[in-house]
């Protein structure tokens, strides 16, 4: 049976940025910023389980009835099928929601680092982030930029996309 195995040193994931829709990208892992419930929402959310079918809701209903029966905590990653989507994974984690008062980006660093683990668990060598936190959950993007930007050093895949939906987020991701 062959076994592939990557050079762990020396071995860079590409970084890339593009402006678009995380739907339609053809990669093994979206990134869902999701909410605790698993149970959708809006944002990137609604439209992963709009396109990607009930498959994936079901998927996260059964995560609610076993082990994440009181929900996803915030900076956790869970995997689950990406359903009609191009991609082969879903991985949904929840982003903290931005406060003024308390410094909560350790939580946002964790997002990032346990999708990718989580993706390195599945094997998989391709995966796209959101802006996390940065809709729903008012995360100034430039700061929410920075933070994503320094977790996914080191991603322990080939390449890591983050997909902006507009102008804006897009110019403060691919700043340089
Ligand atoms: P959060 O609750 O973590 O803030 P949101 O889904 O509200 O999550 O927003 C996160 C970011 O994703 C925002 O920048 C929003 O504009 C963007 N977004 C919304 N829909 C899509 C999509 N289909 N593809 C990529 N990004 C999207």
């Amino acid at each position: 049976r062959p076994v592939r195995c990557r050079d762990p040193i020396g071995d860079v994931a590409t970084i890339e940025y593009v402006l678009g829709d995380i739907t339609e990208q053809e990669v093994d892992v979206i990134v869902n910023a999701a909410n605790s419930s698993l149970l959708g929402g809006g944002g990137v959310d609604g439209a992963i389980h709009r396109k990607g079918g009930p498959e994936i809701l079901a998927a996260c209903r059964e995560l609610r009835a076993g082990h994440y029966g009181g929900g996803l905590k915030t900076g956790q990653a869970v995997a689950t099928t990406a359903g009609r989507l191009r991609a082969r994974w879903v991985v949904h984690t929840v982003g903290p929601v931005w406060s003024a008062t308390e410094d909560r980006s350790q939580l946002l660093t964790d997002c990032h680092r346990n999708a990718l683990r989580v993706a390195a668990e599945l094997q998989a060598r391709t995966i796209a982030f959101p802006a996390i936190s940065t809709g729903i959950y008012r995360w100034p993007v430039e700061d929410a930029s920075r933070i994503a930007r320094a977790a996914v050093q080191n991603a322990p895949v080939e390449l890591v996309r983050f997909v902006l939906f507009d102008q804006r987020t897009y110019d403060a991701f691919a700043r340089p």
